[in-house]
């Protein structure tokens, strides 16, 4: 079989159905390219033990970490990539996470653009999005030509009385930018089941929802699903063509322009896989960063925890100075963990129990920035299998935001604080593994995304970010895919 286009797109996740989004507005005809299928609405979609237990959206593929362990990734091969299981939090980057930063453990370097660059699209893709939020009460919020599109998701009962109390504490809570479509005739409920869980509602902002399925009823994007591209071939400095399998057939892709949408260790290693290309600077693959995060549950006896949508709040006190001059990250509200989450990690304490815990806690990622590192990278095995080398760098920062988080969470009133810190099978966050840049020595792709290498290939998708920032990803790859689309030459197809 072979299919045409103008623009191919390949993953149809934050990135990929972004991109799609734009260049349908712009006129131009794309055939988005997916691995998986649609997620069927079913009871599975809200259920716990069937996401965290069984795994049910998680794909049956293992990647390798450094010692050539198996571990399953936390990707998923589905019609909306990651997106679909997300947590919806969508905060933009500071002004001077565009910028180099010194942290204790090395440097954070520039991006090859500055935040006023994507400002503007930024307030785009919270339209898109439809992130909810508010301003002034984060004293570490960027500057915005715009408002929030909506307003911030209120707290319920007992976050109302944790931000009290948090503020008695001594920092400063405000709201969690969110991605929900809880707007007038909006169709969220503020379910349970969104952070973690697929929306039977179609509620959640995920990229097939906000952007592939609008940008399919223009007319001008096509989505050819089941399709796993394997292969990019190059002729005479230029993508020639894809190849991919779908149904066990072999399919072959031709268009004019090519995007590589498929999350940033799945890009890198198609390129690998592919004969090294792009990759004069010796980059692609290298920097691999995921965040240095970690889950806490804070506990407190006395206090019976009932709220339904709990991730409405987050604080950033110590974002920009943890005290001794140096960033340390931010700390924000998660969805409300069920016993039986518990389990899949507290493996040998007994339901009942941690029902007890649950019941009686309230839930949070800590979140520290990444440093981007050559030797923390993505390589191809002797096998052909993914393999991750990675050593957690900047872990002194973390152990402070964690020090000064336990300290707030007790002051504020909690005994015990549990704690269960991201593994490498943990890795959502992953970005950095084919750097932008404007020295082609230094980057993989330009500021726009473009390969250095190969004029008709662009790769738009975690993979770009040159840091990792301390806030969620996602909002900057859809503005970043907005901005492409606007500045680039990725629309001239004739
Ligand atoms: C549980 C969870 C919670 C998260 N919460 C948040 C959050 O609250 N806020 C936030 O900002 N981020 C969050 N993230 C991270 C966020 O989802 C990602 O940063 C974002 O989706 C990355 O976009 P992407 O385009 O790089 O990749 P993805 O969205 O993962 O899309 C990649 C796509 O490419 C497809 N693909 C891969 N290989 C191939 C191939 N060979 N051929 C064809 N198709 C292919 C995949 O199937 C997938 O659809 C979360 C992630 C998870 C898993």
């Amino acid at each position: 079989m072979i299919l045409e286009a103008s623009v191919a797109i390949v993953g149809s996740g934050m990135g990929g159905a972004t991109t799609a989004y734009g260049l349908a507005e712009a006129g131009i005809d794309c055939l988005v390219i997916e691995r998986g299928d649609f997620v069927k609405k079913e009871d599975a979609n809200w259920s716990a033990r069937e996401i965290f237990v069984n795994q049910k959206y998680k794909p049956d593929e293992k990647w390798l970490d450094e010692k050539g362990k198996e571990f399953t990734p936390g990707v998923h091969y589905i019609v909306g990539g990651n997106t679909k299981v997300y947590g919806s939090s969508l905060p933009r980057f500071r002004e001077s996470d565009f910028l180099e930063v010194k942290h204790k453990e090395g440097i954070s370097p520039a991006w090859p653009f500055t935040y006023q660059d994507i400002e503007p699209y930024y307030c785009s893709a919270e339209e898109l999005y439809k992130v909810h939020g508010a301003t002034g009460e984060d004293p570490t919020e960027p500057p915005r030509s715009k408002p929030f599109p909506y307003p911030a998701l209120a707290h319920e009962r007992y976050i109302s009385k944790l931000a009290e109390k948090l503020k008695a504490a001594g920092v400063r809570p405000h709201a969690n930018a969110m991605g929900v479509d809880l707007k007038i005739d909006g169709k969220c409920i503020r379910c349970g089941t969104c952070d973690g869980f697929v929306c039977k509602l179609d509620a959640k902002s995920d990229s097939q929802s906000c952007a592939l399925e609008p940008a399919m009823r223009t007319g001008k994007v096509r989505l050819e699903t089941n399709l796993k591209i394997t292969q990019v071939i190059v002729k005479n400095g230029r993508v020639d063509h894809l190849l991919g399998v779908k149904n066990g057939q072999e399919v072959k892709v031709v268009a004019k322009k090519y995007v590589l949408s498929l999350g940033a260790v799945n890009t890198a290693a198609l390129l690998l896989k592919s004969g090294s290309i792009a990759n004069s600077s010796g980059l692609v693959g290298k920097n691999f960063m995921m965040h240095n995060n970690a889950h806490i549950a804070a506990f407190d006896i006395r206090s019976k925890n009932d709220v339904v949508f709990q991730k409405t709040l987050s604080f950033s006190d110590w974002y920009f100075d943890g005290g001794s001059g140096y960033p340390l990250g931010a700390v924000q509200l998660i969805g409300k963990v069920q016993a039986i989450m518990m389990k899949t990690y507290a493996t040998k304490v007994p339901l009942g129990i941690l029902k007890f815990i649950a019941d009686r806690s309230v839930e949070f990622v800590v979140m520290n920035e990444d440093l981007p590192t050559l030797s923390n990278r993505v390589e191809i095995s002797k096998n052909g299998m993914i393999q991750i080398y990675r050593k957690a760098v900047n872990t002194s920062a973390h152990k402070e935001l964690m020090r000064k988080t336990k300290k707030v969470l007790r002051k504020s009133g909690f005994q015990a604080i549990f704690v269960q810190p991201f593994d490498i099978s943990m890795n959502s966050h992953q970005c950095g593994t084919t750097v932008a840049g404007s020295d082609p020595k230094n980057s993989v792709v330009d500021q726009y995304c473009k390969t250095h290498d190969l004029d008709n290939l662009y790769l738009i998708d975690g993979g770009f970010f040159p840091s990792s920032a301390a806030m969620n990803p996602a909002l900057t790859i859809a503005a970043q895919a907005l901005r492409v689309v606007d500045k680039s030459d990725l629309k001239l197809v004739n």
